[in-house]
């Protein structure tokens, strides 16, 4: 994989806030982004846990408001509330495995996230990058 992206994707993010809500998913923190998390949040690990997160298997993820939005996402401003601590997976975004599989599921999810496509050009080795960061979880 990765030959169709040899040039770089354009990609700058509006703060649209779409990617954070819609449809149900899961967002996967490991331990150590759920204790910078809960320090953030001045929440001790435990209730942090009780509040935010949920088990899937042997892994965490964090919950959704019943509409689908992440709990951590200011519905108001549609500004994520943790920005500076957000785990791994939604730093990354929209590089994931299922996105840049080829040019046809990048175009796709083109048409819910309006920064892909514009903006800075991320070259193959950044994206090479944050894909590794990911590892197999998206
Ligand atoms: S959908 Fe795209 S442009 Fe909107 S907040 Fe998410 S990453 Fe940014």
């Amino acid at each position: 994989m990765g030959d169709w992206f040899a040039d770089g994707l354009r990609f700058e993010c509006t703060g649209c806030g779409e990617c954070c809500t819609g449809a149900s998913g899961y967002v996967w923190v490991d331990e150590t982004e759920a204790t910078a998390i809960a320090a953030r949040l001045d929440l001790s690990i435990d209730d942090f846990g009780r509040r935010y997160l949920r088990r899937v298997g042997a892994r965490l993820s964090l919950v959704e408001r019943p509409d689908g939005s992440c709990a951590l996402l200011d519905p108001a401003s549609r500004r994520c509330t943790i920005y500076d601590d957000r785990p791994t997976q939604c730093r990354t975004y929209p590089f994931w495995r299922s996105i840049v599989a080829d040019e046809e599921a990048w175009s796709r999810e083109g048409t819910r996230c309006p920064g892909i496509g514009r903006g800075r050009r991320h070259d193959a080795e950044a994206i090479r990058t944050a894909l590794r960061a990911t590892g197999a979880t998206r």
